[in-house]
């Protein structure tokens, strides 16, 4: 059998086609002896309208048809004589495929509460809001090839199990099987990033991407963190922090762009609904230039602002969510890049500057989200590497594989990292970061 997506079908230049469509009833109602069904099948936000007369047999239907019933219906596409619409399928033949009890069918036609829908996150997708926020992950998840493509990096895989620690830091889940200590012989873990690994490749194909789920077991049950997150990693050889920077800027603006131009039907749907502005702000933000701030003017804009912050902040301190957001929604009023922080408090593979005190690292800072990318020009040298390294109180026999890129043709390079459910929260206008993902993962939560 031949089916069309309704999207297709809404897209027809003329009346007379004949179409068989699958789908699920968004609701349906009759009148002066018709049925008319709102029937959508997740191609698009607009549904078809079908309408069954009472001359043909599955007119016998119409009262067990309910808000979430399957249906595949056959007939002929005609002018619609209804407000709103171009089109209906004037209905020739129709099958109930999966019946939806009014009774017990959790989602019906009315505007359910997102904490709600959390609960149902195995039918959530089925409402208007959770179909458009997928289609628009999926539109991004295609900007992002779409864009590296275009550059012509290549898309590496990097390992999701892995025995190195990328931030020298804690907050990683431990793996292995209920019977052996060690399965992999060693300690192992579900990676918190590929940086490490992409590295490796970068130092041989030049330009190179990773693109996958990441895993931190830091407890912080927060709108913006989640257990099990994906990544995009990009690792270039032969860039330095600058080069990082305008790389990380043009992603930024070519996502927006793509997004702006093969999915604006989804977007306007979440202008509509809840993020008033959104396309405008959108369409600003891949117009401007993005405001470029060390970590020390940073920190003296932030000084200088009157603020009482939660956390005062003062040099030699991680910016924390509210300080980047006074930086990017009241001071900048716009994408914010903060580069060179203090060593202290960065990992091992960032670039140590002349200074001595501060390396080469830089974050994207956006509205509404704040800090959206992380990332850095790496350690090249390798004695500079070992020493930190040590200083930090890690076993460089763990990193050997690393530091030997560093014995042979070493090279500049730099990398960073956009969280995907950070960039659908800006690109959605959704506030939680569990509303962007199908099946969030946080501290205590993992149904589904
Ligand atoms: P934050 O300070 O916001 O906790 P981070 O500094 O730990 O983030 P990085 O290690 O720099 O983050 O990771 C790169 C990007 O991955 C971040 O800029 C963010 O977009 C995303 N990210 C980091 N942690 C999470 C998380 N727990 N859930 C979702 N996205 C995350
Ligand atoms: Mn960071």
């Amino acid at each position: 059998m031949q089916r069309s997506k309704i999207k297709k079908i809404l897209e027809c230049e003329q009346a007379g086609g004949q179409f068989t469509v699958s789908g699920w009833v968004r609701s349906v109602r009759q009148s002066q002896n018709l049925a008319f069904i709102d029937l959508v099948d997740g191609s698009s936000g607009a549904g078809l309208q079908v309408v069954l007369e009472p001359s043909i047999k599955a007119y016998a239907l119409a009262d067990s048809l309910h808000t979430g019933s399957a249906v595949t219906a056959r007939g002929t596409l005609v002018e619609s004589p209804a407000k709103g619409q171009r089109f209906e399928l004037k209905a020739e033949d129709l099958v109930l495929v999966g019946e939806a009890d009014p009774e017990t069918f959790p989602i019906q036609k009315k505007k359910h509460t997102l904490e709600f829908l959390r609960q149902k996150a195995h039918l959530r997708v089925r409402t208007n809001t959770f179909a458009s926020v997928f289609r628009l992950r999926s539109y991004l998840s295609h900007a992002i090839h779409e864009f590296f493509r275009g550059r012509g990096f290549f898309y590496i895989h990097t390992p999701i199990i892995t025995a190195s620690d990328c931030e020298g830091a804690g907050e990683m889940f431990h793996i292995t099987t209920a019977d052996k200590k060690h399965f992999f012989g060693r300690p192992a873990y579900l990676t918190v990033s590929g940086q490490l690994e992409a590295e490796l490749l970068a130092l041989g194909l030049s330009e190179v991407y990773t693109f996958g789920p990441t895993f931190r077991a830091e407890n912080s049950n927060t709108p913006r963190h989640l257990a099990e997150f994906w990544m995009v990693e990009p690792e270039m050889a032969f860039y330095d922090l600058q080069d990082n920077m305008d790389l990380a800027e043009d992603f930024i603006k070519g996502i927006l762009e793509y997004l702006l131009a093969h999915d604006r039907e989804d977007l306007e749907f979440m202008e509509r609904w809840y993020q008033p502005g959104l396309l405008g702000q959108l369409e600003s933000i891949a117009a401007s230039e993005f405001v470029r701030l060390s970590y020390d003017e940073a920190v003296k804009l932030l000084e200088a602002s009157g603020k009482s912050f939660e956390f005062p902040c003062s040099w030699g301190h991680d910016l924390q969510t509210e300080h980047e957001r006074y930086l990017t929604e009241e001071k900048v009023r716009g994408p914010v890049i903060i580069h060179d922080y203090p060593a202290a408090i960065k990992p091992f593979y960032m670039r140590l500057n002349d200074d001595g005190r501060t390396v080469g690292a830089m974050d994207v800072l956006l509205p509404r989200i704040g800090e959206i990318i992380g990332g850095s020009q790496r350690e090249e040298r390798l004695d500079v590497l070992e020493r930190r390294i040590r200083k930090l109180g890690l076993d460089e026999k763990n990193y050997w594989w690393y530091l030997d890129t560093r014995r042979f043709g070493t090279a500049p390079h730099s990398g960073f990292g956009l969280g995907l459910e950070r960039t659908l929260l800006f690109l959605s206008g959704m506030a939680n970061i569990r509303d962007v993902i199908p099946f969030p993962r946080t501290p205590g939560s993992a149904e589904f």
